[in-house]
C-alpha cells in the first residue's frame, strides 16, 4: 500500500523527444501548451476547473489508448482520461500530466436485429441518441445531450429511460477496456465478469474504456413529454400529490422536478419571469396515448402557470434542457439521496429556493426507482439502489465574485437536507472537494472494489477520479 501513489503531482516531466516518438507510434495528435487547440482542447465543462496538461493525446483508435497508457506508466505520469469533459469534479484534466482524450473516438454503430449499439468512448449522449432514434429505439443515457457517454455510463447513468429500462449500466453489455498494463480486454458477463462488474458503477478506476456495446429499446419517435410550471408558493400541495401519484404510476412514467427561477420562456407568462417557480419534467416512454391519460392528472392538478406538455420526438426531448445547462458557467454541486420526499424534505427545499443566490441556480431532483431497484445492490458496483429519488444542488453562476456565496449556499442546503437522506451519493455528481465520500458512494460494495483495483491497477494509474484506493 505504501507505494501506491496518490499524489496529483507528476512524477517527471516530459520530453519532446518522447513525445515526438509516442506521435510516430500513434494516428491521433499530440497538443503540448504551443499548439493551436490546446486551450480548446483542456477546457472542461466547469469553468471553476483550469488545468493546465503538459500533453494531450487526442485518441484516434484503441491502439493510440493503448501506447497513451503505456507511455504514462512507464514514466509514472499523471494520467487523466476524458470523454465528454462534463465532470463537475474536473476529472478529464490535470495539472502538468498526460490527459488521454478519447472525444476524436465518436463512432456509434447501432445493429436493430440485435438491437445493440456499439459506441465510442468519445461519443456524447447526443451521438447515441441521433443513431439509435434513425432505428427507433434507444437506451437510457442522462438529460444533457453534450454529456460523455463514457463517464456516464461509468459512474451509472440514469435519464428519462431509467425507471423502464434501469441504470445505464443495466443496459450494458460489453466494453473495450485498455488496462493500466497497457493490455486491451473485454469485460463481459462471460470474459473477465469482475472487471465488468467493476467498471458499472465503478468510475474510471480500472481501466481505459474504448468502446462500449449497449442494449437498445423501442423508445419513440414520439414521446409524450414537457414541463408544467407552478408557483413555488404551491410547491407543497404539488409535491404531495406528486409523491401519492407516482407511487402508482407505470414504470414508463417519470416525473423529476426543478426549484428554480422561471426563465423567460414565451411559453411562461412574463409576470412569472425570474420568479421563484416549480417545474415538473414529465416523460412518458409507452404510446403516446398512455402518455396523455397519464399525465393528465399531473397536469390538472393545482393552477399551473404553464404547461408545455404534448407529443415531442425523443431525440429533441433529449436536448430540450440543454440551453440551461451550457458549458462555460461556474458551477459547485452538492447531492444526496433519498427514499421518499416527505413535507418536512419540502419545506427545507423551499426555505432554500426562496433564497437563490443567482438566477442560474436551481435544486433538481432525478427520479429512480422501479427497474433502477430490481436489480440487486451487489451485481454492479453501482449499489446505492434503493435511492428513489437523486437531489442535486446546481450551484451555478458567471462571476467569480459569486464564488463563496453560491458555493455556500449549496453546502447549507446540502446539510439541511442531509437529515432526510440515506447517506448515500452518486460519483458522477460528486465535486472535487468531496473524496471523503467515495466509501459512502459504493457502500458494501467498496472492499471488492478496492480488491479489483489492487488487481487491474495496483500502482494507481487511474487516479483522476473518485479514487478508490488499491486494498493493502
Ligand atoms: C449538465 C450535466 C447534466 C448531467 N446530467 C446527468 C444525467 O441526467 N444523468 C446522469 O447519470 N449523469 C448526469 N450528469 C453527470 C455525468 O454523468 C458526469 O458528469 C459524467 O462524469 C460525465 O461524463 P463525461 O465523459 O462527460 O466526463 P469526463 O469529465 O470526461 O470524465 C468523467 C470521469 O470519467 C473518467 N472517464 C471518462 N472517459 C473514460 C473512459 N473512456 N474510460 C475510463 N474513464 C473515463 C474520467 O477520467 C473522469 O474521472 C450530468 C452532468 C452535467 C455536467
Amino acid at each position: 500500500m505504501g507505494s501506491v501513489q496518490t499524489s496529483t503531482r507528476p512524477q517527471t516531466s516530459i520530453s519532446a523527444g518522447d513525445l515526438n516518438a509516442l506521435g510516430a507510434r500513434i494516428q491521433g495528435t499530440i497538443l503540448t501548451a504551443d499548439s493551436p487547440g490546446y486551450d480548446a482542447a483542456r477546457t472542461l465543462w466547469n469553468a471553476m476547473i483550469d488545468r493546465r496538461p503538459a500533453a494531450i493525446v487526442q485518441c484516434a483508435t484503441a491502439n493510440d489508448v493503448v501506447q497513451a497508457v503505456r507511455f504514462g506508466a512507464d514514466r509514472n505520469l499523471l494520467v487523466a482520461v476524458r470523454g465528454g469533459g462534463h465532470n463537475i469534479a474536473g476529472n478529464a484534466s490535470c495539472d502538468d500530466g498526460l490527459v488521454i482524450d478519447l472525444s476524436p473516438m465518436k463512432a456509434v454503430r447501432v445493429d436493430p436485429s440485435n438491437r445493440t449499439a456499439r459506441v465510442e468512448a468519445g461519443a456524447t449522449l447526443s451521438h447515441v441518441d441521433r443513431e439509435t432514434q434513425k432505428f427507433g429505439l434507444a437506451t437510457p443515457l442522462g438529460i444533457n445531450s453534450t454529456t460523455g457517454v463514457a463517464g456516464l455510463t461509468l459512474g451509472g447513468g440514469f435519464g428519462w429511460l431509467s425507471r423502464r429500462f434501469g441504470l445505464t449500466i443495466d443496459n450494458l453489455l460489453s466494453a473495450d477496456v485498455v488496462t493500466a498494463d497497457g493490455r486491451r480486454i473485454t469485460a463481459s458477463e462471460s470474459e473477465n465478469p469482475d472487471l465488468f462488474w467493476a467498471i458499472r458503477g465503478g468510475g474510471g478506476n480500472f481501466g481505459v474504456v474504448t468502446s462500449f456495446e449497449f442494449r437498445v429499446h423501442p423508445v419513440g419517435p414520439q414521446v409524450f413529454a414537457g414541463l408544467i410550471v407552478h408557483p413555488l408558493a404551491a410547491a407543497r400541495d404539488v409535491l404531495a400529490f406528486h409523491r401519492e401519484y407516482m407511487r402508482r404510476a407505470p414504470d414508463e412514467l417519470v416525473c423529476w422536478f426543478v426549484m428554480r427561477q422561471a426563465p423567460p420562456l414565451p411559453t411562461v407568462p412574463v409576470e412569472f419571469h425570474g420568479k421563484e417557480i416549480l417545474a415538473l419534467a414529465v416523460c412518458c416512454s409507452g404510446t403516446l396515448e398512455e402518455g396523455e391519460r397519464l399525465v393528465k392528472p399531473l397536469r390538472d392538478f393545482g393552477r399551473p402557470v404553464a404547461d408545455m406538455v404534448g407529443p415531442q420526438q425523443y431525440s429533441e426531448w433529449q436536448t430540450v434542457l440543454d440551453p440551461l445547462l451550457t458549458p462555460g458557467m461556474r458551477n459547485y454541486w452538492k447531492s444526496n439521496e433519498f427514499v421518499e420526499v416527505t413535507d418536512g424534505l419540502i419545506d427545507v427545499l423551499v426555505d432554500y429556493a426562496m433564497r437563490l443566490p443567482d438566477p442560474q441556480c436551481e435544486i433538481a431532483f432525478a427520479q429512480l426507482g422501479r427497474a433502477v431497484g430490481r436489480v440487486p445492490s451487489d451485481a454492479t458496483a453501482y449499489g446505492h439502489r434503493d435511492a428513489q429519488y437523486v437531489m442535486n444542488v446546481h450551484g451555478r453562476w458567471a462571476d467569480p465574485a459569486k464564488d463563496q456565496q453560491c458555493i455556500a449556499w449549496a453546502r447549507d442546503l446540502f446539510n439541511a437536507t442531509t437529515p432526510h437522506a440515506t447517506g448515500s451519493v452518486y460519483v458522477n455528481f460528486m465535486t472535487e472537494d468531496e473524496r471523503d465520500r467515495v466509501k459512502a458512494a459504493y457502500g458494501n460494495n467498496y472492499g471488492r472494489l478496492a480488491a479489483l483495483k489492487k488487481k487491474y491497477d495496483p500502482k494507481n494509474l487511474f487516479r483522476m477520479n473518485h479514487n478508490i484506493q488499491p486494498a493493502a
